[in-house]
């Protein structure tokens, strides 16, 4: 189980995935969609809206 690198929250996969498609795909260290929405100073909800984006165009990132 990996953990949020910034608040030490237990990660889901989409959590993962999203690190990996928004900051780096050998991305190594994770972080939860709250970090990385701080991190681009978006909403969670727009994130969660672009990776619903993503997986619908098919994107093994988010299977
Ligand atoms: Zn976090």
């Amino acid at each position: 189980m990996e953990n949020c690198r910034k608040c030490g929250r237990p990660l889901q996969p989409l959590e993962i995935g999203a690190t990996r498609k928004f900051i780096n795909r050998g991305a190594e260290e994770f972080f939860c969609l709250s970090c990385l929405a701080a991190e681009f100073k978006v909403t969670e909800a727009l994130l969660l809206e672009k990776i619903e984006h993503f997986r619908k165009q098919g994107c093994t990132l988010f299977d």
